[in-house]
């Protein structure tokens, strides 16, 4: 049987690592802050956003909540980012995506200041990952990556395959694997045959939001197995991309879904806002 790769320990660690930082900065007279904007009713974001606001409150960072109604102009939130970019206290601006149709998503997010850009999805920031000199990394795939460097994974030389290619998962991690000296190959919809590039994949990373989409045994013996799919099945029960309990009997470790990618995410996000106000410490 696989190791469990236990993210929520994983991710627990790494919040009393950025607590005691924080501890430790505030004693020079800087407090880290992050700016939380949230448009609409959307009852998913607003469950993300209050548990972005508890985490905070948690490891000692400053959160400024903005909370606005759903019929906010374009113009009036950009109107704030311009508002957040110069204030000192702000060291990350998050907008909760996705954003109420009447407004271009694109547009705001290249509003922040890409030396705020805790998400890491502004264009200055996908560019310098890209060429291997990261700023801002998103929260998700930097997760993947502590993950990866928690079981000891050494990428050199490495085959991985990633499942997905999204601007937010898939495309990052695949940057960050290659910056780790990995092989890459970057799977999406019109890959063929993709049970042959996971079985020959010494680490796969599915993200693809397909319940159990990737079959237990297309995984080699004792390869590395993340999986960032969160998936509704029925009422209550989560699942991810990969047929856990099958891919479980041959992967050398694995994370489970719940418990495993997802609570990284938000240490990531604290992580990036810790970085930030260091380097704001550091001006
Ligand atoms: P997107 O919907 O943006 O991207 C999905 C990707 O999967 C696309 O690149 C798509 O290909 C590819 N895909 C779809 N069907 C197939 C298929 N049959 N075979 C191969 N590839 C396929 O998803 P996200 O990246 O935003 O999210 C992926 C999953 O991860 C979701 O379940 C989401 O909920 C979860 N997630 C979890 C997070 C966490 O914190 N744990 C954070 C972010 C996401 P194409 O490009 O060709 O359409």
């Amino acid at each position: 049987m696989a190791r469990i790769i236990d993210g929520k320990a994983i991710a627990a660690g790494i919040r009393e690592q950025i607590k005691a930082e924080t501890a430790e900065l505030k004693k020079s007279g800087v407090t880290p802050g992050l700016a939380v904007v949230l448009v609409g009713e959307d009852p998913a974001s607003r469950v993300y956003v209050s548990m972005k606001e508890k985490a905070c409150a948690e490891a000692g960072i400053f959160s400024d909540e903005h909370k606005l109604s759903a019929d906010t102009s374009e113009a009036q939130l950009l109107a704030l980012i311009d508002q957040l970019n110069r204030d000192e206290r702000i060291d990350g601006i998050l907008v909760q995506l996705p954003l109420p149709g009447h407004i271009n998503e694109t547009r705001v997010l290249e509003a922040i200041s890409p030396l705020k850009d805790v998400d890491g999805f502004h264009p200055y920031n996908v560019g310098r990952l890209a060429t291997g000199n990261p700023l801002f990394q998103p929260c998700t795939p930097y997760g993947i990556m502590k993950m990866l460097e928690h079981v000891g994974a050494d990428l050199t030389g490495k085959d991985v395959v990633v499942v997905g290619r999204s601007n937010i998962v898939g495309k990052p991690v695949a940057l960050m694997c290659l910056a780790k000296h990995a092989t890459v190959t970057l799977c999406h919809s019109r890959t063929r045959d993709l049970a042959a590039k996971v079985r020959a994949a010494d680490v796969v990373i599915a993200a693809v939001g397909r319940p159990e989409m990737v079959k237990g045994d297309w995984i080699k013996e004792g390869a590395v197995v993340i999986d960032v799919g969160i998936n509704r099945v029925g009422e209550k029960k989560l699942v991810g991309d990969v047929e856990y309990e099958a891919a479980a009997q041959r992967a050398g470790a694995i994370t489970p879904v719940p418990g495993g990618v997802g609570p990284m995410t938000i240490a990531m996000l604290l992580q990036n806002t810790l970085e930030s106000a260091q380097r704001r410490a550091r001006r």
